[in-house]
């Protein structure tokens, strides 16, 4: 059976230059790159080699890096790390639609006795940007918005959110995770203080990424150990990851012409497609600025994790934004955030394309898909 793997907001699959560039280091140069005898040469070397080249790719400075061993831990550190640095500052700005790895820091000051104003988006998945420049003052710690949303793809104005930080002194965190290899992304352009990003995003292994912040702010570490990472994320460094990060962010690069046209056109004949078979189909987002690899759709009356079921019997990876707790499913907090009926929500299925899909690939979906929504309603219809 064929797979179609449009799952990759989830995770992407390893290119094969990046797997490759891992080895040595779990073979001959194994070494602990903080290690004073030779065999620490190559890995410390390997460490150095790879912030150079993460650098030039984000357009920072080598030492604005710091690697971390996830999105999810970038987010914590830049978080935490802020409000530590500023005592006096107890206000936090984030978006409804964040990822859980930073909502729930957030909520975390928030039973800390924090005050957090929590942006809405409407059915477009556009910010509330009005209530963003009333809510912002000088007792503002943080600012926390993400790039592009994981589950719709849909970006936020981070250029005009920069400006509203900068005009009040409040330092803006960043989660890149689901920006970072699919559109350009330069540390300057975007404006923000700290970026998160993580490598399994983008044809990189799991268990690495980075929080980036700026020179000049004042952000403190939550670890403590020892020297690595210049004291602001102790602990031996992932060499093998750091060194795979780097060699996927130049896969990455080498990539982006790629998704500005080809993972756009799929992405687009790929709803389109559906949208001409199935006519009540909606796209969640579908008429914002979206980063070109994310579908978010909804098929009125069909529950997605039924669909989603169906799917993977034909070899289609998908996935729903529900998450599962205690046996029930919960709707999308991010859908119920634009507007979305439970119903609406727990009907939709995001498809999330890379540089990897083909053509081929659309075109089995974009005939698999129909012929099993149409299944699943007769039946829905008939039972
Ligand atoms: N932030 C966003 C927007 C994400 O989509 C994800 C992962 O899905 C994360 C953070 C967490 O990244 P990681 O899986 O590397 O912890």
């Amino acid at each position: 059976m064929r797979t179609v793997y449009l799952d990759n907001n989830a995770t992407t699959p390893v290119a094969p230059a990046v797997f490759e560039s891992m080895r040595p280091f779990y073979t001959e140069h194994f070494g602990n790159p903080s290690s004073g005898h030779h065999l620490g040469d190559k890995p410390a070397e390997a460490v150095r080699n790879a912030r150079a080249r993460l650098a030039a790719f984000l357009g920072c400075l080598e030492t604005e890096i710091i690697f971390t061993s996830c999105g999810t831990e970038a987010d914590n550190l830049a978080i935490r790390g802020i409000v530590d640095a500023d005592r006096n500052r107890r206000h936090v700005v984030t978006s409804l639609v964040e990822h859980s790895a930073v909502l729930n820091p957030i909520k975390r000051l928030e039973s800390q006795g924090f005050r957090v104003t929590y942006l809405p988006v409407d059915r477009a998945g556009h910010l509330d940007m009005n209530m963003l420049r009333d809510a912002v003052t000088n007792q503002t710690a943080l600012i926390s918005v993400m790039f592009a949303n994981n589950e719709t793809g849909v970006m936020h104005p981070i250029h005009d959110i920069a400006k509203i930080a900068r005009a009040h002194d409040v330092p803006l965190h960043v989660d890149a995770v689901q920006g970072v290899g699919k559109v350009p992304f330069k540390m300057n352009d975007v404006g923000a203080d700290l970026v998160s990003i993580s490598a399994h995003k983008f044809h990189g292994p799991k268990g690495v990424g980075a929080l980036i912040v700026k020179k000049g702010t004042r952000w403190t570490p939550m670890l403590l150990g020892g020297s690595q990472e210049r004291g602001r994320r102790p602990g031996t460094e992932n060499v093998a990851g750091i060194a795979a990060m780097a060699a996927a962010s130049e896969y990455a690069e080498s990539h982006l012409e790629r998704y500005a046209t080809d993972v756009r056109r799929l992405r687009d004949e790929l709803e389109h497609e559906i949208m001409q078979a199935i006519p009540d189909t909606f796209v969640n987002g579908g008429g914002s600025e979206r980063i070109p690899n994310t579908s978010n759709m909804g098929f009125p009356g069909l529950d997605a994790h039924a669909l989603l079921v169906r799917l993977d019997e034909v070899g289609i990876c998908a996935s729903a934004g529900s998450a599962c707790h205690s046996g029930a499913f919960e709707p999308s907090h991010v859908l119920s955030a634009m507007g979305l009926t439970p119903e609406e929500a727990a009907s939709c299925i995001r498809f999330s394309l890379s540089a990897m899909t083909t053509d081929e690939d659309i075109a089995y979906c974009t005939e698999e898909i129909p012929r099993i929504v149409h299944h699943l309603r007769r039946n829905f219809i008939s039972a």
